[in-house]
Formats: C-alpha cells, structure tokens, sequence
C-alpha cells in the first residue's frame, strides 16, 4: 500500500520504537515525567524560545495559544483556507470565544499590507483585533512558504500595532529545510509556534507549542481544561524527541520526490491545473468531478491511496514511509 493521503500516516520505525520502549516516564500531570521535559527543553532550545508544551495535537497546540493570546469577543487575523480556521472544528468560536476576520491569501500566505488594512480601530463598536495567526507550511496553499521579509514586515507591523503573532508551524521543518531561515529566526519572530511531531517527523502522537514561560504558564492550565494533560506521556514524546533528533533533513528526500511526481502528473490530461510543488505536497484539480472520483478509484485498485480535499482537487502528501521504490510503482501507475 502506498498511502499519500497525509503525512499524518507514518508508523513509526523500528529504532523509533526502540526509543518509545526504553523512555523514562512518570506523571506528566506533576511535571514529573523526564522525557516530556526533556522533548519540550529540546524544541524550545532548537527555535530559541523559553519553554515549551507537549500536548496531543497540533489542534490543541493551536487552540491553546489562541485561547492564552486572547479575551472573548476579539478577533483574530488569517488566511481564509488556514487550519485554525477551516479544520479545527470552529474551535476559535467555541473554545475561545473569538471570531475570525479572514484574508484571501497567495496559497494560504497572507501580507503586512494587508493584515494592516483589516485592523481595528478602538471604536467601541468593533471587536478588539488581538491576534494574527500564520500557516508556514500551508497545508491548503499545496505546501507553500512564506519569504524570510515577508514574515519580517509582518512582525514589524504586529509590534506597531500591538498584535501578538502565532505560527501554526505543523510543518515549518519543511520550510526550514527549503529556506534561508532557521528555526531560531522563527523563534525570535514569533510569539508562539506550534509544531507538529506526528506529520512528515513520523512519530505517532503529538504537538509542541513554544513561547515565554509566562505564556507556557497559561498553556499549560488551558492544556488541563481541554482534557490534555497526559500522564506517563514520555512513552510518545520519546518518539518527538527521536523525530526531532533524526528526521528532520530528510524532510529534502519527501520534497524532491515530490516534485518527481508532480512532473509526471503535469501531463496526464487528466490534470486541469495543478499548484506548484515547493515542499511534500502535490495539490490538482482534476478536469471534471467524475474524473477525480475516477483517479482515486483507479488509484485505490492499484493499492495506492490519494486524498480528496474537494470536489475536483486531489491530494498526494510525501512522507517517511514513502520509498523510492513506491515512487517508481506510482510513476509507473500514473
Ligand atoms: C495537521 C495540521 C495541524 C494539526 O493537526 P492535528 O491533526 O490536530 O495534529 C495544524 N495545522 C496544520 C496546517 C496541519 O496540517
């Protein structure tokens, strides 16, 4: 089987499971279990921030900063097809009691002069604008990356209009691995990022969210509220600790196979348009609805698994547990 569906589906490897097996654990609850710390030590250490959470998901990473950043009835600024916004269930209105003001982006990224644009004046009659939240990687925009500047002028623009600034970086690695920027340049720009464990890293479980301590103080209550306090949790955060240790460069390997494929895909006349391939992620539309059932039915009878992420757009995702191998079946299929 060769599942391009997510880079979500990763089991995780023999020697990562060696690490899970021999973890040291205790009470997570008490702050008591030495591999969750030692996780969240490493990942605030790696992008230069104070501290950092381990919690279950990148939804509640996310949430959980949105929830700490902000009061209810303010508004938060994002690109309209962002995670926070399309696919954590409304969790910004139902956790947070916020709403959302989006922005039509260029593939999920959005612009300083923009966001600038949709601020809100202290008029007793608007919603308080508290908070802008950035998607690097975008998931919706094919995997796109923002500009070092870009993300530059837009904290400029937060700190001169007392924004506070979060990144949903489920996938910043593979930005990282793309880019000029590092990991501590994200660190120094942002005031909280979420980073995902369990998508193209590969282990099996698990978000950490990175900030100042006062701001991980406050997470950490809000993690409890959700239901997200974890017990003996080192046993998956061994895995995080394994995927940050060893996982991270090859993110390369899953872009370049990418873009094999895409070259592939591009010609087939059953592709109307596709968005280009910066990172693990191909994105097309099909011609016609019935031809993107179609492809991902033929695809499946040949044990290979393609999202559907609308109607007529399909998605193939590149990940660990994709061979060069399984690459070379696929082209062959396509
Ligand atoms: C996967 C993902 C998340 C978090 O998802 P979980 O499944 O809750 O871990 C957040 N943001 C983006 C862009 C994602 O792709």
């Amino acid at each position: 089987m060769i599942d391009l569906r997510s880079d979500t589906v990763t089991k995780p490897t023999p020697a990562m499971l060696d690490a899970m097996m021999h973890a040291k654990v205790g009470d997570d609850v008490y702050g008591e279990d030495e591999t969750v710390n030692n996780l969240q030590q490493m990942a605030a250490d790696m992008f230069g921030m104070e501290a950092g959470l381990f919690c279950p998901s990148g939804t509640m990473t996310n949430q959980i900063a949105i929830k700490v950043h902000t009061q209810p009835g303010d508004e938060l600024i994002c690109a309209d097809n962002s995670h926070v916004y399309k696919y954590e269930g409304g969790g910004i209105a139902f956790n947070s009691g916020v709403q959302a003001k989006t922005l039509k982006g260029d593939r999920g990224r959005i612009t300083a002069s923009q966001i600038v644009e949709v601020i809100n004046d202290g008029n007793v009659h608007f919603p308080v604008t508290k908070l802008v939240t950035l998607e690097n990687t975008a998931n919706r925009g094919g995997g796109s990356f923002y500009d070092l500047d870009e993300i530059k002028r837009i904290r400029k623009m937060c700190t001169e209009n007392n924004l506070i600034l979060h990144l949903d970086g489920a996938r910043i690695f593979n930005a990282i691995v793309e880019t000029n920027y590092t990991a501590k340049d994200m660190g120094q720009i942002f005031d909280s990022i979420s980073v995902c464990l369990s998508k193209g890293l590969g282990a099996p479980v698990g978000s950490v969210v990175l900030g100042k301590k006062e701001f991980i103080n406050k997470a950490k209550r809000v993690r409890k509220v959700f239901g997200g306090g974890m017990r003996q949790a080192g046993f998956i955060a061994a895995a995080g600790i394994y995927a940050l240790q060893n996982n991270i460069t090859r993110l390369k390997d899953d872009h370049q196979r990418a873009k094999q494929v895409a070259d592939v895909l591009k010609q087939k006349s059953f592709v109307k348009e596709m968005m280009p391939v910066d990172t693990n992620i191909i994105i097309f539309k099909a011609v016609n609805v019935e031809t993107a059932n179609q492809f991902i039915d033929r695809m499946k009878s040949e044990n290979i698994l393609v999202g559907k992420i609308s109607s007529d757009e399909c998605r193939m995702v590149f990940h660990l547990d994709v061979t060069d191998e399984m690459v070379n079946r696929l082209i062959e299929k396509l």
